[in-house]
């Protein structure tokens, strides 16, 4: 994923491509760390098509940034929860993570989002001090879409998200961490940070998954479960109860990914890796 997008494809592409990539500054995408969390660069005829040109002193559109985890050293983790609210599974993950004090990120369909049951549920977790962040409206794959969707993909999602909590989020994980120009270009345009992820445990061999991440975890880790949709399970949440609260018991804190950015520097080469 070293060389992502538009020039795979540039030859296909009308010439005038080159000139909208340039007159827009250019999409930079950095990986910081690149642990676990994969990302899947496609290169599509409808990439950056009908993305607008931005002036060159225009301070949106410069770069998009893609986070996998911070540099190590702190007992600090971010548990992240992508594809709720979802009635049958958030209320459970809340009721974890308040009764350990650990706050955690939500990547959020609009979708769920937009019933009143999802509404609710998300406003509680704001209210609760965890963070709600932009997962999709739809759960498709977003490198595959045109840049008009894909901002009407975040914007209803943010829209919602900002009916739950109040607050703008500014965070962003595509479905599937899949990325494709158009998707950084997107973050760009719209300020958001790519996250992705350095741990991920499923449903489908959570306690496994859970010994890995304790017995590896360094600090700044980025942790990718589920509340919503196919992946969670009874065994997922038994997992998440006893890893939430041996990490507890081991002195980390367990924070949004939000406060992670702020309390750790960013760097290319992790401490202790
Ligand atoms: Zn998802």
């Amino acid at each position: 994923m070293s060389s992502p997008g538009p020039t795979n494809h540039a030859a296909h592409a009308a010439p005038s491509r080159r000139t909208l990539l340039a007159g827009a500054g250019g999409v930079a995408v950095g990986a910081l760390g690149g642990i676990g969390g994969y990302a899947v660069w496609r290169g599509h005829a409808r990439n950056l098509q009908d993305a607008p040109p931005r002036s060159e002193d225009d301070p949106r559109a410069l770069s998009a940034q893609v986070i996998f985890r911070r540099a190590g050293g702190k007992k600090l983790i971010a548990l992240t929860f992508d594809d709720g609210p979802d009635p049958r599974w958030t209320p459970t993950v809340r009721d974890t993570l308040n009764r350990h004090g650990a706050r955690a990120t939500f990547f959020q369909m609009g979708n769920a989002l937009q019933t009143p049951e999802g509404l609710a549920l998300a406003s509680a977790l704001a209210g609760d001090g965890h963070e709600l962040a932009i997962h999709a409206d739809t759960h498709e794959n977003l490198a595959t879409l045109s840049y008009a969707e894909v901002t009407r993909q975040v914007e209803v999602t943010a829209r919602a998200s900002q009916e739950a909590s109040g607050k703008i989020p500014r965070l962003w994980r595509p479905p599937y961490g899949a990325l494709s120009a158009t998707v950084a270009k997107v973050a760009a345009d719209r300020g958001l940070q790519l996250i992705l992820w350095s741990h991920h445990i499923t449903g489908a061999d959570p306690e496994w998954m859970r010994e890995r991440l304790l017995a590896s975890a360094n600090g700044g880790e980025i942790v990718l479960l589920h509340d919503g949709r196919g992946d969670p399970n009874r065994e997922l949440m038994d997992s998440l109860g006893k890893l939430v609260g041996k990490l507890q018991r081991d002195g980390w804190e367990m924070l949004t990914v939000s406060e992670l950015l702020a309390r750790t520097p960013a760097a290319n080469k992790p401490a202790n890796r």
